[in-house]
């Protein structure tokens, strides 16, 4: 069989690697001028760049952590953000830490009465909460709220708590522990060398041909004629030429910047969490590396969320209902219109995915695809 793929990022790049694996050839599409999607990172000054966001891989999944193992060696970083509101540091994610900050507090149990009492303190009656104002208020009080949740939140959206369905936040991770680690996943790290290798060796074999600069788009008809297959993992809205609307997306604004210091905030990762600052998170990447590279050189990349709008890179499908209902539908339409398009990934899914789940959903179809 000979099999286009449309996109390098992990999804595509690990389909690629097992379909050559069972000799078929496979040809990579990817309208960047690099391999790897979003998970792309790029050396300077001996630093690793995420250029697409701090990216840290974190899974429960073992075959999925040795699947990926086998393309890199992974470090033993912990994802430990902090975050800065108006110059006030606080631990995340909210746990014994945060909460001697705010309130004094000491042991577990008098954290647990302090926030029972912010708690109380909003009287929201016996309403179900109707936006996340409400809901996190109802969940953590008041302080945490307007201190750590309100203004990111805010800025994520780019709409008012108040503003946006509760859903959102459908719970509030609250640790009665001293533990900064983010996650509870047991196995999390970082690829050292960076993220690039991984797909680079997935994409390094004699059946695996890939052309940088090409946009499907450029020649759909001729593609879907050319080869037997197509794995697609762009948009499935755009597939389908919007002809039933829009997906919704949120999009990304990085600045990057290299500074000659060698260590400018102290973390990988910091939340600005007031409303004022315009942007939601500042990575310090040599941190990734635990400090790794160039003494008098620091890179620093701020993160502005913004709207989403045809031609912006659409970094994050909105799952709400409607276009949950909106998705379904274009999965039918591409079940009866489209039967040699498999459509995978982030895009292709309209999931929110992260890395892990998105090699378990390539090798799913690898199965399905293969038998085997
Ligand atoms: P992508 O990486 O988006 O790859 C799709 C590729 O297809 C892209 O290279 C694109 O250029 C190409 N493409 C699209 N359309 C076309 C076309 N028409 N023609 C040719 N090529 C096309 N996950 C974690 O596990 N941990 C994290 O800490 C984490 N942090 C993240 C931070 C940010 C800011 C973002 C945006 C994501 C984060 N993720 C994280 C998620 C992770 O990036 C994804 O799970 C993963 O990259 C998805 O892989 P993919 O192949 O589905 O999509």
């Amino acid at each position: 069989m000979n099999y286009l793929v449309v996109g390098s990022g992990l999804f595509g790049a690990t389909f690629a690697y097992e379909a050559a694996k069972r000799g078929h050839h496979v040809t990579v599409i990817e309208k960047r001028d690099h391999v790897a999607g979003n998970i792309y990172t790029k050396e300077v000054d001996g630093i690793q760049v995420h250029e697409y966001g701090a990216h840290i891989f974190h899974t429960s999944n073992k075959p999925v952590w040795d699947y990926v193992h086998q393309f890199a060696d992974f470090n033993r970083y912990t994802n430990t953000p902090i975050a800065n509101y108006n110059g006030e540091i606080y631990n995340m994610p909210f746990n014994m830490n945060t909460f001697n900050k705010l309130w004094g507090v000491v042991t577990p149990e008098e954290a647990k009465a302090k926030i029972e009492e912010q708690k109380a303190s909003v009287n929201l009656g016996d309403k179900e909460p109707q936006n996340v104002e409400e809901q996190a208020l109802s969940l953590v009080g008041p302080d945490v709220y307007n201190k750590l949740v309100k203004g990111y939140t805010e800025k994520q959206w780019g709409r008012k708590a108040t503003e946006l369905p509760a859903f959102i936040i459908r719970r509030l991770p609250v640790r009665f522990t001293y533990n900064n680690n983010y996650f509870n996943d047991p196995y999390q790290g970082i690829p050292m060398g960076g993220y690039t290798q991984i797909v680079e060796k997935m994409l390094d074999s004699d059946l695996i041909d890939v052309q940088l600069n090409t946009d499907f788009f450029d020649h759909k008809e001729t593609y879907l004629k050319d080869y037997d297959k197509v794995v697609f993992t762009g948009m499935i809205d755009q597939f389908f030429d919007y002809q039933l609307g829009e997906l919704e997306y949120r999009s990304l604004h990085f600045e990057t910047e290299e500074m000659d210091v060698d260590n400018y905030q102290g973390n990988a990762v910091v939340n600005y969490t007031d409303a004022e600052t315009p942007y939601t998170r500042v990575i310090e990447h040599k941190h990734f590396e635990f400090g790794k590279g160039d003494k008098n050189k620091t890179i620093v990349t701020r993160e502005y969320p913004k709207d989403w709008h045809r031609g912006d890179e659409p970094y994050y499908p909105v799952n709400n209902q409607e276009n949950n209902g909106l998705y379904a539908q274009y999965k039918e339409l591409a079940e009866k219109q489209a039967e040699n398009v498999i459509f995978g990934g982030r895009l292709g899914q309209y999931k929110y995915y992260n890395m892990d789940q998105v090699i378990a959903a390539a090798l799913e179809t690898v199965t399905t695809e293969f038998k085997n």
